[in-house]
C-alpha cells in the first residue's frame, strides 16, 4: 500500500506526527493507500523552507523562472500516461478524460504561465507639468498558500501554483485529501525540473487541520483557494483579521439556456457533455437546463434518449462516466435525488446506483435527468456536484433571466441561440463570471476566470493571476526640468 508523503524543501518526508489518513480508490470502493495527515507543524516546516527559498527565487531572472516552468510542463507531458492513470484511479474519472483534459491542462498551466511571465509588465506614467515620473513595481508577495479541491486534482492544483511561482513567490500548497496522488507525483517532476528547493512545498492532509493551518499562518500572506462556498466563507472569516489577500473560486449552479433558434444537434451533443462530464463534478457543469417551450417536449425526448446511451463503469474501460469521488459524496448526490422526488420533481432517466461487474463496491451512479416544476425547488437552488441535472421550460427572455439569476451562485452560464441581439442582451444581464454562447468549457487561458455572488471573489487566469500573486507598488520620482 502506497504512502502519500509531503514534499518539503525538495524532498519527500513523512508528517511530523507520523499519522496517516486513508486514500480511497472510488472505482473499487477500497482503501488503497495512506496519506500524510499533516498538522500545523508540517505547515511550519513548509513555510520555513519557502521563506528560505524566497530571496533567491524572487531574484531569479524571469527567463530562468520561465525556463523551469516550461521544463515542468514538458515533464508532465512526458509522464502523461502515468499521471492520467493515477488521476483516474484516485478520482474515479474516466482514464480517457484524464488523458485528454486533466493532465494536458496541467502541463498547459505551467507552459502558459512560463510564457505569460515574460510578457507581464507594468505601467509607467510621466506626470507632465508636475515633473514626476511614476512607475509601478509588480513585486512577488512572499510565501503564499494554494488550496485546491478534488474534482480536477492536478488541473486545478497547477492552475494556482504555476502563476504563484512564475511571479516569484514561494508556495505552501495543499491538494485535496480526497485526491492527493497526482500532486504527490508532481514532486518527482519538480525535482527533475531543477526547481530550487523550497520554492514549491506540497503538504497533504485534512482541511480543518492542514488547510486551516495554512490560512491561519501569520506570515503566509495570500491564499488562493478553490473549493466549496461554505469552506470559502470560513476561510474568508479566518483570514480577515490578518488582512490576507484572498482569491476564492467557489461553487456554482450554472444555467444552460436553450432557445428554439439554436443549432439543435450541436446543442444536444454539447449539453450531454456539459451535464455529465467528469460525472457532473465540474464547477462549470450546466446543472440547470432551461429550454424554450416550443422545443421543450422534443428536447426532453432527445436528451433523455442520448443520456440513456451513456456508459457508466470502470474508469479504465471505454466509458462516459466513471465513479463519483467518494461514498460520502455519492450519499449526498442520492439525497438530492430523493429531495427532488419529495418536492414533486419527475425523474426522466437515472436516479439509481450502477453495479459494475468486478467493481461492485465502487461508487457508480446513473446520469440523472429530473424535470422540475418550480425554479426555486432545492435541487434547482443548491449545488449537487454530481451526475444530476434539472430541466424546465420557459417562454420569454425575462422569465429565463429570472430563473438564471435567481440563485445565490454566479459562476458560469451557457446560452444556445443563433440570434446576435439575444446573445448580447442575455450576456450582459446574466449574473456570472463566464458566459459561453453556443459552446461550453472553451477556455483561452488569457481570459479572466471566476465567479460573482457566492461563486467567489477575484479572478484567475492570464495576467489576472499574475496580478493576484504580486503586489503593485507605485514609485514616484520627482525631477528638475
Ligand atoms: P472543499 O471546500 O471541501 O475543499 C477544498 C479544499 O479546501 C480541500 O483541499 C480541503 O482540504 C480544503 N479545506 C477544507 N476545509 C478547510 C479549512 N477549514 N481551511 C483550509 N482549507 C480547508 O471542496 P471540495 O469538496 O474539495 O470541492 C468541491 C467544491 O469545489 C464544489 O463546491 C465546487 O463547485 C468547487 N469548485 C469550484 C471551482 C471554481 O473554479 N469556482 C472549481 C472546482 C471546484
Amino acid at each position: 500500500m502506497h504512502k502519500i508523503l509531503n514534499y518539503i524543501n525538495g524532498e519527500y518526508c513523512e508528517p511530523v506526527s507520523k499519522e496517516w489518513i486513508d486514500n480511497f480508490n472510488p472505482s473499487e470502493g477500497v482503501v488503497y493507500g495512506k496519506i500524510a495527515n499533516s498538522s500545523s507543524e508540517d505547515i511550519e516546516k513548509a513555510y520555513q523552507a519557502a521563506k528560505k527559498a524566497f530571496p533567491s527565487w524572487s531574484n531569479t531572472t524571469i527567463e530562468e523562472r520561465s525556463r523551469i516552468l516550461l521544463k515542468i510542463a514538458d515533464l508532465i507531458d512526458q509522464n502523461l500516461n502515468k499521471l492520467a492513470e493515477a488521476e483516474a484511479l484516485d478520482n474515479g474519472k474516466p482514464l480517457s478524460l484524464a488523458k485528454s483534459v486533466d493532465i494536458p491542462r496541467a502541463s498547459a498551466n505551467f507552459r502558459f504561465f512560463g510564457n505569460a511571465i515574460t510578457q507581464f509588465s507594468s505601467d509607467a506614467h510621466e506626470s507632465v507639468g508636475l515633473n514626476t515620473m511614476n512607475f509601478t513595481l509588480r513585486q512577488p508577495i512572499g510565501v503564499v498558500g494554494c488550496i485546491s479541491p478534488w474534482n480536477l486534482p492536478l488541473y486545478l492544483f497547477t492552475w494556482k501554483v504555476a502563476p504563484a511561482i512564475a511571479a516569484g513567490n514561494c508556495v505552501v500548497a495543499k491538494p485535496s485529501e480526497v485526491t492527493p496522488m497526482t500532486a504527490y507525483l508532481l514532486g518527482e517532476i519538480l525535482t527533475e525540473s531543477g526547481l530550487p528547493k523550497g520554492v514549491l512545498n506540497i503538504v497533504h492532509g485534512l482541511g480543518p487541520s492542514a488547510g486551516q493551518a495554512i490560512v491561519e499562518h501569520p506570515h503566509i500572506k495570500a491564499i488562493s483557494f478553490t473549493g466549496g462556498t461554505k469552506t470559502g466563507e470560513h476561510l474568508a472569516r479566518t483570514a480577515a483579521p490578518m488582512f490576507k489577500k484572498l482569491s476564492l473560486e467557489l461553487g456554482g449552479k450554472n444555467p444552460n439556456i436553450i432557445f428554439a433558434d439554436c443549432d439543435y444537434d450541436k446543442m444536444l451533443a454539447v449539453t450531454v457533455r456539459s451535464s455529465f462530464a467528469n460525472q457532473g463534478q465540474i464547477c462549470l457543469c450546466g446543472s440547470r437546463i432551461f429550454v424554450e417551450k416550443s422545443i421543450y417536449e422534443q428536447f426532453k425526448k432527445d436528451f433523455v434518449a442520448k443520456v440513456k446511451q451513456l456508459k457508466v463503469g470502470n474508469p479504465f474501460d471505454d466509458v462516459n462516466l466513471g465513479a463519483v469521488v467518494s461514498e460520502a459524496h455519492r450519499d449526498k448526490i442520492e439525497s438530492y435525488i430523493q429531495i427532488a422526488k419529495d418536492e414533486g420533481g419527475k425523474v426522466l432517466t437515472g436516479g439509481n446506483r450502477v453495479s459494475v461487474k468486478g467493481f461492485e463496491k465502487g461508487y457508480y451512479l446513473e446520469p440523472t435527468v429530473i424535470e422540475v416544476f418550480d425554479a426555486n425547488c432545492r435541487v434547482n437552488q443548491e449545488e449537487i456536484f454530481g451526475p444530476v441535472v434539472t430541466v424546465m421550460p420557459f417562454e420569454t427572455e425575462e422569465e429565463v433571466l429570472d430563473y438564471a439569476n435567481g440563485v445565490k451562485y454566479g459562476l458560469s452560464a451557457t446560452l444556445w441561440t443563433s440570434n446576435l441581439d439575444k446573445t448580447m442582451r442575455m450576456s450582459k444581464q446574466i449574473e456570472a463570471g463566464i458566459v459561453w454562447v453556443n459552446t461550453w468549457l472553451n477556455r483561452d487561458l488569457r481570459t479572466p476566470f471566476g465567479g460573482v455572488k457566492e461563486s467567489g471573489v477575484g479572478r484567475e487566469g492570464g495576467f489576472e493571476a499574475l496580478r493576484f500573486f504580486t503586489e503593485a507598488k507605485n514609485v514616484c520620482i520627482k525631477y528638475d526640468s
